[in-house]
């Protein structure tokens, strides 16, 4: 395990911004988990747990303490049964499952990222997520590694019990698939892949989209109320409204602050064109969840995590 100074978050995440981390780990064995809490602890520093980086918004400011990068790759099959290393690439998972006619992710093909982010958010796309096919979560607590059941993940729409307990380290899951020829996996997920580049061109600097969607039936009867008379009603999918359409609706296509724009072709994708910052992000976020709250009365919740 090598321990390197003054990392740049900006080569750690996807948008490619943010200053450095005094300190940088990357743990390929469960065992040096412990040691590198340890050593954050012995140096009295903070710690934060990165995956691939591709839901983080890093500060400007960097980050004063360690970051502690999950690369622990385990992968064994049992029937239909698998446990996975959190460190794992999503899509390689995907591909290897879809090898082996385990059926259930591919449709989460081309989601960026690791097993643990993609647990911590409870990714998913085109209907499907990643809680379907999870039997139990490996963790280190702090203490000791343990189990926790699928129940008690409290998983939700890109949400998990994880985001609340943050001392909470994912080292790997259990999945349990369904069966179904290879040749028809990997098709759906290569054509998913190929629906995905159209809205995310290879190589663009974003951290996906940045804004979750509107859960309708969780919406207040005042608020509902408000809102119908003023949207299409048919850009509901999945009982979802896109808040990348209340987003266009405000005009966000296409508007920028500094080197973050908003994509021309979404109003939920906000990337950098280079040399773009932390704050450039934040107030574009704030000038739009403001403009979304004056027209429609909805208050939209980011979907990226900020770091530092
Ligand atoms: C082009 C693009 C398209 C995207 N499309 C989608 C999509 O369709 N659907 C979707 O759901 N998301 C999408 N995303 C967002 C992103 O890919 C997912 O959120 C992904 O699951 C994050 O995984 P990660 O490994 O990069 O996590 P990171 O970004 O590194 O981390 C995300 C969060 O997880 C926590 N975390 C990471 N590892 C651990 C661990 N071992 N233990 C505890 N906590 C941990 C981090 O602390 C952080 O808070 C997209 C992103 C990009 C860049």
């Amino acid at each position: 395990m090598r321990f390197e100074k003054e990392k740049p978050l900006s080569k750690l995440t996807t948008l490619g911004i943010g200053g450095k981390a005094s300190f940088f780990v990357e743990v390929k064995k469960e065992e040096d988990l412990k040691v590198a809490l340890r050593e954050a602890s012995d140096k009295k520093m903070d710690w934060y747990v990165l995956g691939s980086g591709s839901n983080i918004v890093a500060s400007d400011k960097g980050f004063e303490g360690l970051i502690i990068k999950i690369g622990i790759k385990d992968f064994k099959k049992n029937g239909r049964r698998v446990y996975v290393g959190a460190g794992n690439n999503l899509l390689d998972f995907i591909k290897k499952i879809n090898g082996l006619g385990l059926a259930g992710m591919e449709k989460m093909a081309g989601i960026p990222g690791t097993i643990a982010g993609a647990i911590y958010g409870n990714a998913g796309a085109y209907g499907t997520e990643i809680r379907e096919n999870i039997t139990r979560v490996k963790i280190f607590d702090g203490e000791k590694f343990r189990w926790i059941k699928n129940s008690e993940c409290r998983f939700g729409y890109r949400t998990s019990g994880f985001k609340k307990n943050k001392d909470w380290i994912i080292v790997g899951a259990e999945f349990s698939f369904g069966k179904r020829k290879p040749a028809e996996l990997v098709k759906i997920s290569r054509d998913t892949i190929k629906l995905r580049e159209k809205k995310y061109k290879p190589g663009l600097l974003c951290p996906g989209s940045f804004f979750k969607n509107i859960i309708v039936k969780n919406l207040k009867p005042a608020v509902r109320k408000e809102l119908f008379p003023k949207i299409d009603r048919a850009k509901i999918m999945y009982g979802k409204l896109p808040a990348g359409y209340l987003l266009e609706e405000v005009g966000a296509k296409g508007m920028s602050s500094g080197k973050i724009k908003v994509a021309e072709h979404h109003g939920n994708l906000f990337y950098n064109a280079g040399g773009g910052t932390a704050h450039d992000i934040k107030k574009l976020a704030v000038m739009m969840k403001d403009r979304v709250l004056k027209k429609f009365g909805i208050n939209l919740e980011e979907e990226v995590q900020y770091l530092g």
